[in-house]
């Protein structure tokens, strides 16, 4: 008879001539497969115990193969897998088909190799004489599948990042384009607003210069209007610088004790006339003693002039303004309230923005929405607070509290 060993798979399948059949035995064939397969095989006695194994079993488990024989087969296993292996071990006993696990053997140098176990039980009578089973070392591709899993994860994870990132890309776009918008709606805003009352300069200059007989009274009278548009257009760039100085930081308040009721009485006087012209009736609601606040005289005195102007512009003819300070325990409160034309519900909330004018179709009512953004601004400098109510076609409320200098206040910032 011929030995395995001399013979070659190759040379064996080249000899086609012979019937392979007829010239191995049974045993030696499945020993040739054996040898020849990379995957660890192995025959178990009814116990468990390693009856025969292949050599690439002696190279995965690194043990020579008479350490190996006669050992149960879970003394290989790895500690951590014991329990679920006798678990798997007995299922492959319960199963009459080819049962299939995985498990983690220790190699006698201690390196860890995961397998997967298709194992059959072979019975006679009913009982289990043997066990046939194939183990194929998986650890690599375990481990590439946990680094495909992880690198999966990190993409995914990168994926969250790009998009958040282009999301974030693409409302900072948003915001730089609304930049612009608001900085070309302003561009367009101001040189509008500027254009008007330079028009009018212009027009009534060039009409006394080119008329040298016209009437004194005509003349005057349209010195009067350049004068008054002229003052238009100084306090139009002067509300734009002013805001733009407090919205940048640069803006200089020089603090100083004022008395409020003095200030307010000053406002008022600067609106007499007006007052008188559209027959208002003023009332006011002051009291006799000082009530002082640490502030900027000027800038505070702009803010009620702003406010009681808007109230005279407003209000129609024999319209009603009044005008109430009363001190409370740690502020003054200032309301100036009319009897105009109100605000419409729908422009409130928007009131305190820059140029926001309210839409009065057929009203030619002068103004270029900057007051009440710069009222706002110094009275927040103030650390105080300015409310607005309004009722269209009822009259507006202007709320004004600003913190009282209290005499024994260490620090007045
Ligand atoms: P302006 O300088 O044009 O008066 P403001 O910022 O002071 O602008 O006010 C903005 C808008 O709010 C005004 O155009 C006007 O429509 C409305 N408003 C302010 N105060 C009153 C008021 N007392 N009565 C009615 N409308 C008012």
């Amino acid at each position: 008879m011929v030995r395995i060993e001399d013979k070659t798979i190759e040379k064996i399948i080249l000899e086609k001539e012979e019937n392979i059949f007829n010239y191995l035995n049974a045993e030696e064939l499945f020993t040739t497969f054996l040898q020849a397969s990379n995957d660890f095989v192995f025959i178990l006695d009814e116990k468990g115990c390693i009856k025969k194994i292949n050599d690439a079993a002696t190279k995965i488990l690194e043990y020579p193969e008479q350490e190996l024989i006669g050992r149960h087969l879970l003394d290989f296993v790895e500690s951590g897998c014991k329990q679920s292996f006798s678990h798997e071990f007995s299922e492959l006993i319960k199963s009459e088909e080819i049962y299939c696990f995985t498990t983690n053997f220790l190699s006698k140098l201690g390196k860890e190799i995961i397998c997967e176990i298709k194992g059959k039980v072979l019975k006679e009578n009913g009982k289990i004489f043997s066990m046939l089973g194939l183990a194929e070392d998986i650890t690599e591709i375990t481990k590439l599948k946990e680094q495909i899993k992880d690198l999966n994860y990190r993409l995914i994870e990168a994926n969250r990042i790009i998009s958040i990132e282009s999301q974030r890309a693409k409302h900072r776009k948003a915001l730089l384009e609304e930049l612009n918008k608001l900085k070309n709606e302003f561009v367009s805003n101001i040189s509008h607003e500027m254009r008007t009352p330079l028009a009018s300069i212009i027009g009534f200059a060039e009409t006394i210069a080119s008329d040298p007989g016209m009437p004194d009274e005509m003349q005057n009278e349209f010195v009067e209007i350049i004068l008054s548009e002229g003052k238009r257009l100084a306090k139009l760039i002067n509300d734009v610088l002013d805001i733009s100085r407090i919205e940048s930081g640069n803006i200089v308040v020089n603090k100083e004790e004022i008395d409020i009721v003095q200030l307010l009485n000053e406002a008022l006087n600067l609106h007499r006339k007006a007052i008188e012209r559209k027959k208002l009736k003023l009332t006011f609601n002051l009291p006799d003693n000082e009530i002082l606040i640490y502030g900027d005289r000027e800038r505070i005195l702009q803010v009620l002039d702003n406010i009681i102007s808007n109230a005279v512009k407003f209000t129609n003819p024999e319209g009603r303004i009044m005008v109430s300070v009363q001190s409370l325990y740690k502020e003054v409160e200032i309301l100036v309230t009319d009897t105009g034309i109100g605000i419409p519900k729908k422009d409130l909330p928007f009131i305190f923005e820059k140029f926001y004018r309210v839409n009065r179709p057929g009203l030619e009512i002068p103004g270029a929405g900057l007051g009440l953004v710069f009222s706002k601004q110094i009275v927040d400098l103030h650390k105080g607070l300015i409310l607005i109510r309004s009722e269209e076609n009822q009259g507006t409320t202007v709320l004004i509290k600003l913190p009282k200098l209290l005499k024994f206040q260490p620090n007045k910032d």
